[in-house]
């Protein structure tokens, strides 16, 4: 699987895959990952990127000629890439989608910096649009590494073990239960007793409530859903 990252600002992203396990997948060739700054395709004079906005408003919007050229060069060297653009006001990104992504060969993330990226540009490249929650960050640098790092856990080969994937949260409606490291109790804290005495069954029914708790407080609406789809099952 190819990352590419249309970015004004490399380092932001390259640091993150220098450590654990996305820098393994790049060793292993699961995962490549590439750099490509629009400002190399400005044909101004000072190879500007940005510029006021038209019709008035605060701040720089980022002009359609660097990003133009940009994307055609990439287009023309991957008929397949998949291009996604970063905005607060799109879609929220979601597991099914990290999921879904993670079957394609070759992903593009544009990033847009200022007051965001002239429309005409999106318009005429975005395969898909995502928004990473309702804030405004400075760049779309995070956002797109947020997405990258969800798809590549899905990239098969990417995860030492892959068993981890379909217990996570957000695989079902319910959120997963609490997990617990040794020692058994630290600073006279004990772990949840039924998880020591070995009956695996025992431990898969308290893990089902737990999780069923943990959804209610923390995400009570995902658990109406849950209740709702075993309703229609029965
Ligand atoms: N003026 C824009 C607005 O109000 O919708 C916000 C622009 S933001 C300061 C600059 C860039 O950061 C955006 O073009 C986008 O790429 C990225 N960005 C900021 N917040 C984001 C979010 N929540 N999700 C995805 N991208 C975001």
């Amino acid at each position: 699987m190819k990352f590419t990252f249309v970015t004004l600002f490399k380092n932001i992203v390259e640091g993150y895959f220098n450590d654990s396990i996305l820098k393994r997948a790049i060793q292993k060739e699961i995962l490549n990952v590439e750099y490509i700054n629009p400002r190399d395709f400005s044909s101004s004079r000072h190879n500007k990127v940005d510029d006021s906005a038209v019709g008035g408003g605060a701040g720089m919007v980022m002009n359609p000629q660097p990003l133009f050229d940009t994307l055609d060069e990439l287009r023309n060297m991957s008929r397949n890439v998949h291009i996604i653009f970063l905005t607060p006001v799109a879609k929220p990104f979601r597991q099914n989608d990290a999921k879904r992504l993670a079957k394609k060969s070759h992903i593009a993330f544009v990033s847009g910096r200022y007051e965001g990226i002239d429309e005409r540009v999106l318009e005429k490249y975005a395969d898909e649009i995502f928004s990473i929650g309702d804030y405004i960050l400075t760049g779309g640098e995070l956002p797109s590494l947020v997405i990258c790092d969800a798809i590549s856990r899905n990239v098969d080969g990417v995860l030492g073990n892959s068993d981890s994937l379909e217990i996570e949260s957000f695989e079902t409606e319910l959120l997963e239960a609490p997990s617990f490291s040794k020692p058994e109790v630290y600073k006279n804290i004990s772990v949840t007793s039924e998880y020591l005495k070995g009956n695996h069954s025992n431990i898969r029914s308290l893990k089902l409530a737990l999780s069923v708790c943990k959804t209610k407080f923390f995400r009570p609406e995902q658990l109406l859903k849950h209740r709702t789809r075993k309703s229609y099952e029965k």
